[in-house]
């Protein structure tokens, strides 16, 4: 089997992923996924942030 060596876009960590799931894997951990999908929620202005200032 042959292992792509990635680095995690959320932390910085270097993390091995096979071959065939390269693309899949993005992130080191779950818990790095579940980070970079709260940022990207982030990004979205809420209502109230675009009235109150
Ligand atoms: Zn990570």
């Amino acid at each position: 089997m042959v292992y792509i060596k990635k680095i995690c876009p959320v932390c910085g960590d270097e993390f091995f992923v096979l071959k065939d799931a390269e693309e899949k894997a993005i992130y080191c951990t779950l818990e790095c996924l579940t980070k970079a999908q709260d940022e990207k929620k982030r990004q979205i202005p809420a209502p109230c942030d675009l009235f109150t200032h």
